[in-house]
């Protein structure tokens, strides 16, 4: 198997030279290094490669080639290898809005950029071409699997653990069970395949259709409290819980985490954030909730996966929380950051067809499948336009459905010029997603344009489903909150008199403070929260340290 291409373009041989021996002294036992020094000679061999089928994970052009200057240059290579990432080599001495790499990255045309010269090496080179090659998705798939599930491609379970798996950052494979493949391993697992999924671990385990619970601990996770009681337990492991984990847990708190899913919340689903301080270049949601997580960890903080808080509850100073699995775990104080769920498009017959074709969220976990296929995305929001831009690196086409007029209320301008540069993505404006067609996976969607009546049928082999969250706080009676269900803190909660009613304190509540002393709410499940991964991960960061001042004053 030939190993994939790493192809540089300069017209400065010098130049051209010396990046490709630093590639070289790095990356070049497992991927071949081409060089070219005239970009019309080098879209022709790229040319060549793609006829042979050769595969290019990285195109490196240099912004200032006489010919034809990098971006545009990259803009052609990316027709011949769609799949390649796209790496501009721009000079360092140029911090002016005006710097090509600067439209280029907001309107998507490259991947990433090298700063030249790129030194020191290990920070400026290796680094960021290391970070762009882990999100390179070769064409044949992870060669290491450390999962392999036998069971339907598509339907509900199917697609909760492919999500889960995905978004932990676990290679893994799928197989059909009337596949030459799927047959083996059911043999090798000792299992005849009445029942499926069966999930077989690369250490030799095997579950079959196995429970979230089963599968986190299989994956070194708790999934009870190892304690009865803690200094602080956080509902929720989004962006806000874990912020409040790692404070929590490195300013000595003894810590717990209760997350039903998987860590990262919404964010975790995100295929590419770019507006989160310190990464210039963007990162994945599940890289960042991975990163996150590991230092949580790191300072001590304890993690219980596949456990919904279900209730809470105040035993004079105590908090209770009551899990899914009905025990009850105390607290000094309670972090309550358990974010929004996606609302539902509430279409019964796409509803009966979520994990066939129908998909909330996740485009990151389902986008490979989509392969060639015509799909559609709803929404108008910022997850909706990265949703639409993943898939389309896959997808033969894009439908983006929104209701609303345009898309600038809602969603980030550098999406929206993303998404008007995407040859492969349409938007539809004005327009609502009435009705399904699919028996055992979707097929077809009935689109109506607002204010007509007559309806329209397309066929579509994938929608994903973008239309807002909303909290799921049913569970949090015991504190107020708005007719939403969002939870009221600090000053939305005052009364005429300074201060909440019924409130058993002289002081008025903290910042974050809900209306039961000692529980705090941070990130989106809060009363107009800002619904950015930075503030929620600000509040997760400041219920701690009024969680410290509640606990002093106690
Ligand atoms: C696809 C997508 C892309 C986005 N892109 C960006 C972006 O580029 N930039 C940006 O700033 N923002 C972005 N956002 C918004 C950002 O992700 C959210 O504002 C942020 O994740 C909110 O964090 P949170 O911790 O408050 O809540 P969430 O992320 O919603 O996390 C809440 C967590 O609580 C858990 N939970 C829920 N109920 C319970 C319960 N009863 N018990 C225990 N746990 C529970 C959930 O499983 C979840 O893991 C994006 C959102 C989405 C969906």
């Amino acid at each position: 198997m030939n190993h994939p291409i790493l192809f540089l373009v300069d017209d400065r041989p010098k130049v051209l030279d010396a990046l490709a021996a630093d590639l070289e002294r790095r990356f070049g036992a497992d991927h071949r290094i081409l060089t070219e020094g005239d970009p019309g000679a080098a879209l022709a061999a790229l040319e060549e490669l793609a006829g042979r089928g050769e595969e290019v994970a990285l195109v490196v052009a240099g912004q200032r080639m006489a010919a034809l200057p990098g971006v545009q240059f990259l803009l052609r290579a990316h027709e011949l290898h769609p799949a390649a990432k796209r790496v501009l080599l721009v000079g360092r001495r140029e911090w002016t809005p005006t710097n090509p790499a600067v439209r280029a990255m907001t309107v998507g045309q490259i991947d990433t950029y090298l700063f030249e010269p790129w030194l020191p090496v290990g920070r400026f080179l290796y680094l960021p071409v290391t970070q762009v090659l882990a999100d390179w998705v070769p064409s044949r798939g992870p060669s290491f699997e450390g999962i392999r599930i036998v069971g339907p491609r598509w339907g509900t379970r199917s697609h909760e653990l492919r999500d889960m798996l995905t978004r932990m950052g676990i290679p893994h494979g799928w197989y059909q069970a009337t596949s030459a493949a799927g047959r083996r391993l059911l043999a090798e697992a000792g299992e005849d395949g009445t029942r499926l999924p069966v999930v077989v671990f690369h250490s030799g385990q095997v579950f079959v259709d196995p429970s979230d619970a089963e599968l986190a601990a299989a994956l070194g996770f708790g999934t009870r409290p190892a304690a009865g009681s803690y200094d602080l337990v956080i509902v929720g492991a989004g962006p806000a819980g874990l912020a409040a984990a790692v404070y929590a847990a490195s300013e000595g708190l003894d810590t717990l985490v209760l997350e039903p899913r998987v860590v990262g919340g919404q964010a975790g689903t995100s295929t590419m954030i770019r507006n989160y301080l310190g990464f210039p270049r963007g990162i994945g949601g599940g890289d960042l909730a991975n990163r996150a997580l590991e230092q949580a960890w790191l300072f001590g903080a304890n993690l219980v996966l596949a456990q919904r808080a279900t209730g809470l509850r105040a035993d004079g100073p105590r908090r209770l929380v009551r899990l899914s699995d009905g025990s009850e775990v105390g607290a000094d104080a309670v972090v309550v950051a358990s974010g929004v769920a996606w609302r539902r498009l509430g279409v019964p017959r796409l509803e009966a067809l979520v994990g066939a074709g129908v998909f909330y969220g996740a485009a990151g976990a389902e986008a490979r499948a989509m392969e060639g296929q015509d799909v559609f995305v709803v929404g108008a929001g910022n997850s909706a336009g990265q949703a639409a831009l993943h898939l389309a690196k896959h997808a033969a086409s894009v439908t983006l459905l929104a209701r609303g007029p345009d898309l600038a209320a809602s969603m980030s301008d550098y999406l929206i010029q993303e998404l008007e540069q995407a040859p492969n993505v349409a938007v539809r404006l004005r327009t609502q997603v009435v009705d399904g067609a699919g028996g055992r996976r979707l097929e077809g969607l009935r689109l109506r344009r607002r204010g007509e009546r007559s309806t329209e049928e397309v066929p579509a082999a994938a929608l994903f489903v973008m239309i807002g969250g909303e909290p799921r706080t049913d569970w949090l009676a015991a504190v107020e909150r708005d007719d939403r269900g969002y939870v009221l803190t600090g000053h939305d909660l005052l009364g005429p008199d300074g201060l909440p009613p019924g409130w058993p304190h002289r002081r008025p509540p903290l910042l974050l403070e809900t209306s039961l002393p000692g529980v705090f709410a941070a990130g989106d499940v809060r009363h107009r929260s800002v619904k950015r991964v930075a503030s929620a991960v600000g509040e997760g960061a400041v219920a701690v340290q009024l969680v410290h001042q509640y606990l002093d004053r106690q």
